[in-house]
């Protein structure tokens, strides 16, 4: 139901399985969810860009990110574009997903009362996303 436009990433579950590890194919193809609280980047505020561990489209930006204390990684507005809704098939909230590869990264709440500017939350799989540092100073090949 969601209508998604420019490079659209697609693999079969077999080459998925190839570039993923296995954590990372339970949570983008198979909607799993982390453990709360030992994400990689629950309480991690650098400064940067957030990208798809799946496909490497950037997703977030480290300014949009805050801390609801909840155990997972938050940000309040995601990249435009970047990010597809859709209504969860388990029936319980939104699902989140990258719009370039349909990889599962969440989900997503709104109207919690979070003082941030969009009174949105895109609850994140540290798993989903992968860190890039704002500052090239060092090598990060
Ligand atoms: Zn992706």
């Amino acid at each position: 139901m969601t209508e998604a436009t420019g490079s659209l990433v697609k693999k079969t579950e077999e080459e998925w399985r190839a570039v993923l590890s296995p954590e990372q194919f339970r949570i983008l193809r198979e909607r799993g969810t982390e453990t709360p609280g030992t994400g990689e980047y629950d309480k991690f505020f650098e400064e940067g860009i957030f990208s798809c561990v799946g496909c490497k489209t950037p997703l977030y930006k480290s300014t949009t990110k805050f801390d609801p204390g909840c155990g997972w990684p938050a940000f309040f507005e995601g990249l435009p574009g970047a990010i597809n809704r859709s209504p969860d098939p388990d029936g319980d909230g939104t699902e989140i997903t990258c719009a370039a590869c349909g990889g599962h990264l969440g989900h997503f709440h709104k109207g919690e009362g979070y003082a941030t500017p969009t009174d949105e939350r895109h609850c994140v799989n540290s798993v989903s996303i992968k860190f890039h540092p704002a500052k090239s100073s060092s090598a990060d090949a």
